[in-house]
């Protein structure tokens, strides 16, 4: 079964384009005031409403902020890897991203707060995806 696949548009493609090359390229406000991370991408900032953002990339080392197991898949695609541990990480930069995260224990552990390191998988033809995995702490 294939997997369902991100949609690719003008707004995000710097993003998916990271990933494919293994970096995890992020936007920056260019705001003075302001200059945080954003991400999922946007066409403007959401912290103060201005346009100008650049592309960046961010190291892949983060924290987790959360996460849960998933034993019932949304899409059949993901049927052989349940069950698997599904994380928020924050990382260094300070953006929030989403994940499955490899090599952890499915249950009986929180893991928050554990550091994590990125790393990029095959999702198909001509995509790969961000995943973690547990750092050696
Ligand atoms: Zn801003």
């Amino acid at each position: 079964m294939n997997k369902p696949q991100p949609r690719v548009t003008e707004v995000n493609r710097p993003f998916w384009e990271g990933v494919n090359a293994g970096r995890i390229v992020l936007q920056h406000c260019l705001n003075s005031q302001c200059g945080r991370v954003v991400f999922y991408p946007r066409v403007c900032c959401p912290y103060c409403h201005r346009g100008e953002m650049e592309w960046k990339e961010v190291p892949g080392e983060g924290r987790i902020v959360s996460h849960t197991t998933v034993h019932r898949v949304h899409h059949d695609g993901f049927a052989a890897e349940a069950p698997y541990v599904f994380a928020a990480v924050e990382l260094a930069g300070g953006a929030l991203l989403y994940g499955q995260l490899a090599g952890a224990p499915t249950e009986g552990v929180s893991l928050v707060g554990r550091a994590v390191a990125a790393e990029f998988v095959d999702h198909g033809p001509d995509r790969r995806l961000i995943r973690f995995r547990l750092a050696s702490d």
